[in-house]
């Protein structure tokens, strides 16, 4: 077995702390990574704090992993000692079914291996995320990094930005598209570098005219309040295609109302409450109202290397993990500019 370092919540309700355990060592076709960067994504907290329920502990969280491959398994291809890699949101899945064979293995029927909170296919073995100094997983769930992409401002690409690339094109941002993101945190803000990469118009949509100026120079084209209650007039039957990555409830009637003939409404934010909607609304311009969740290996490189042509990376502010607990409360606060990345040297 291997001896990894990191830090892991203990149950729901005590900060994170340091915490030793063991991984595998490689089997024919694993990779091990030594992780360098981890992204800290919302869903870390609603998982740590177990707000969508049925978390397990000890919980290592960290899906947004960079670092470079230490070791090979013997039958391993596709990568070698050195390479930059990284690993999002699953590291296994059970590769027979109907979407694991499309390249889906998000949506994997026997349901995927997630990177942390979740079990190896072998059914009870627990997943150990990227707060750590070391991961092991099979080399067909692994992601190269383009050179051009430093491994800390690539590490929140592997979730943050394959959940809003993802949505994006699968209802065909691009020219002469009106996009709308609503919320300007992680997700938000990489959805705006990409939607304009994509050569859409880009709205963003935030609670407050506080993010405004960052928002024009991450490629945004117009940013309104939704605090504003004449924003919901102005843009009534604006968007193609608006993109929620809100984390808690909000009145999805609202922002319905927004679309035009035939446009969609996609949720990628994962609040911790059940929301309403009403039909009238969606029937009255033949509306789509939709979910979408991270995307598949295929897509995730495909994302990977869109970014590396397009010189898109995130907005980050480094931390050493010994602040991972202040940086959850800054985020709660809608504080981040705009990805919380932890240094695992500081381990
Ligand atoms: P984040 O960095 O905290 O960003 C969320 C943004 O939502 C905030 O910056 C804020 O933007 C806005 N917001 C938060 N609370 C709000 C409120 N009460 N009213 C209005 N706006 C509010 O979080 P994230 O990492 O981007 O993740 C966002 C959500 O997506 C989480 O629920 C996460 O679990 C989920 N997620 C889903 C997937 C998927 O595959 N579907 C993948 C990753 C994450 P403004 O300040 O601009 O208003
Ligand atoms: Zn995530
Ligand atoms: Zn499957």
């Amino acid at each position: 077995m291997i001896p990894v370092k990191g830090y892991a919540a203990q149950d729901s309700s005590t900060p994170l702390g340091p915490y030793s355990f063991q991984r595998r060592e490689p089997h024919d076709h694993d990779i091990v990574i030594d992780i360098k960067y981890c992204g800290i994504c919302h869903t870390d907290i609603h998982q740590v704090t177990n707000g969508w329920g049925g978390s397990t502990y000890p919980m290592v969280p960290g899906h947004e992993i960079a670092g470079t491959v230490s070791q090979v398994g013997s039958k391993v291809t596709r990568y070698k000692v050195g390479d930059k890699v990284g690993v999002g949101c699953f590291v296994d899945s059970c590769r027979k079914c109907d979407p694991c064979k499309r390249g889906l293995e998000q949506y994997c029927q026997e349901g995927m291996s997630t990177t942390y909170n979740g079990v190896e296919r072998d059914g009870k073995t627990p997943t150990q995320g990227g707060y750590s100094n070391k991961i092991v997983v099979d080399e067909n769930y692994v992601l190269r990094i383009p050179e051009n992409i430093p491994l800390d401002r690539a590490a929140p690409l592997l979730c943050a930005g394959i959940t809003l690339y993802s949505p994006l094109a699968h209802w065909k941002a691009g020219p002469g598209k009106k996009v709308g993101i609503v919320g300007l945190g992680g997700l938000g803000h990489i959805g705006v570098k990409i939607a304009h990469a994509l050569g859409s118009e880009v709205t963003v949509l935030s609670h407050s005219l506080a993010k405004q100026n960052d928002a024009k120079k991450l490629g945004a084209d117009k940013f309104y309040a939704t605090s504003d209650s004449q924003t919901f007039e102005k843009l009534r039957g604006y968007f193609d295609l608006i993109i929620n990555t809100v984390s808690s409830g909000i009145d999805l009637n609202a922002y319905l109302e927004l679309l035009k003939l035939d446009g969609a409404m996609i949720l990628v934010g994962m609040p911790e409450t059940e929301a309403s909607v009403g039909p009238f609304l969606l029937a009255g311009a033949r509306r789509t109202l939709a979910g979408s969740l991270i995307g598949g290996i295929k897509e995730t490189q495909e994302m990977l290397d869109f970014c590396g042509k397009h010189n898109v990376a995130c907005d980050i502010e480094i931390i050493p993990i010994q602040k991972v607990n202040e940086a959850y409360k800054r985020i709660l606060n809608s504080d981040v500019r705009y990805r919380f990345v932890i240094d695992i040297k500081s381990l």
